[in-house]
């Protein structure tokens, strides 16, 4: 009788941690479907700003999306090797050599904790959504403070616009 009481008593702890276990995890990223992890996964497309990265950015997929997901990190690791290497800050007074009218509005990065991360974010995500351009101009960084508990740190963002230079 006493192994039997045992027996409940584990299986109700079990059941208990069970409940704590996040269920979402397994969920493909694409399509919503629900499998067990070890057979998803895992992407991410950080390279990109949040705000324009393909599908739903970090997460699991399913093998049935995986062509789907290979394809956008395709464009991604395309875009990464053809991040523009000519740039201009804000500050810079001179004449940059930009294509009339190539110019595209300005891209902002996500809020990094390196500032060289936010740069290289904008300048990959310039050429992602830009596929002509070649350089980035008028870069300038935005600066805060942001806080986990008590301790504070500065994060940066970098912005930019890209454009073709001849
Ligand atoms: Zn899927």
């Amino acid at each position: 009788m006493e192994t039997f009481w045992s027996i409940v008593i584990a299986v109700m702890f079990i059941l208990f941690f069970c409940a704590f276990i996040p269920s979402g995890k397994g969920d493909c990223t694409v399509c919503g479907t629900h499998g067990l992890t070890k057979d998803l996964q895992f992407y991410n497309f950080k390279e990109i700003a949040s705000a324009h990265q393909p599908l739903k950015g970090i997460g699991y997929y399913c093998t049935a999306c995986a062509g789907k997901v290979e394809e956008a990190a395709k464009l991604v690791a395309v875009a990464k090797a053809n991040a523009p290497t000519q740039t201009w800050p804000a500050t810079y007074k001179g004449k940059v050599p930009v294509v009339p009218g190539s110019e595209q509005s300005r891209v902002h990065s996500d809020w990094q904790k390196e500032k060289e991360s936010a740069r290289e974010q904008l300048l990959v995500t310039s050429v992602y959504l830009f596929p002509e351009a070649n350089a980035v101009k008028q870069i300038e960084f935005d600066k805060r403070t942001d806080s986990t508990g008590n301790y504070q740190y500065t994060v940066w963002r970098a912005s930019g616009i890209p454009c073709k230079v001849q």
